[in-house]
């Protein structure tokens, strides 16, 4: 018999420390979990509700992407990881805000209709419409569960970030997924994975600017 999660095939190793004892561990979770125990295999400490509500499936496929650049070392997986992962936040976020622009006009949401809006337009330059004033660079809040990748790259440039993303992110992941073309280094993941954590941190942001512009 098997349980409800294990219908989920997609695991994410996460990178973990013990709070207590400083014993490095990486266990498994799957990627519909946002929030779950986890007790250190060495000396039984347990670290409960590991993650809050802003734990999103895109964060969990970028910590699967740091599983593979750092232990698997399967550089090419790595790179469609990170790409999935600011993919994956850029349309959760587009669809959160259709969803709270229909509250707000008193309009039912029409989920088809936002699915092929998302396919029609380039998911980059759709959410980088409106760009932010500052790009938090930091690693911040991401990067709260192991230490930061640092990657020789340093050509994004704020004025551009959308085209940016699109051809040092996507683009490498349209190389191995449509051409096979999978002869990837570590430095090639290691930039996807800082560009989509920087990603990810901006869209955060965004999404943060937006929620103080609905309140005010
Ligand atoms: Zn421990």
């Amino acid at each position: 018999m098997s349980t409800d999660s294990e219908k989920f095939s997609l695991k994410i190793p996460l990178a973990l420390k013990c709070s207590k004892c400083k014993e490095p561990a990486s266990p498994k979770i799957h990627l519909d979990q946002t929030s779950f125990d986890w007790t250190c295999p060495k000396c039984g400490f347990v670290h409960p509700s590991l993650f809050g509500l802003d734990v999103t499936i895109g964060f969990l496929l970028l910590e699967r992407s740091r599983y593979e650049l750092i232990t698997d070392k399967d550089f090419s997986m790595s790179i469609v990881m990170s790409a999935m992962a600011f993919e994956s936040e850029l349309s959760r976020l587009f669809g959160k805000w259709k969803q709270i622009d229909a509250l707000r006009a008193d309009q039912d949401f029409d989920r088809e209709a936002c699915e092929k809006e998302l396919r029609a337009r380039s998911p980059c330059l759709n959410a980088f419409g409106r760009q932010p004033e500052t790009a938090p660079c930091s690693p911040g809040r991401c990067a709260e569960l192991s230490d930061p990748i640092s990657t020789r790259f340093q050509s994004i440039r704020l004025g551009s970030l959308a085209k940016d993303f699109q051809k040092h992110l996507f683009w490498p992941r349209n190389q191995i997924l449509h051409w096979g073309d999978a002869q990837n280094s570590y430095e090639d993941a290691a930039v996807c994975y800082s560009l989509a954590n920087m990603g990810l941190l901006i869209l955060r942001k965004m999404d943060e600017e937006r929620r103080k512009q609905l309140e005010s």
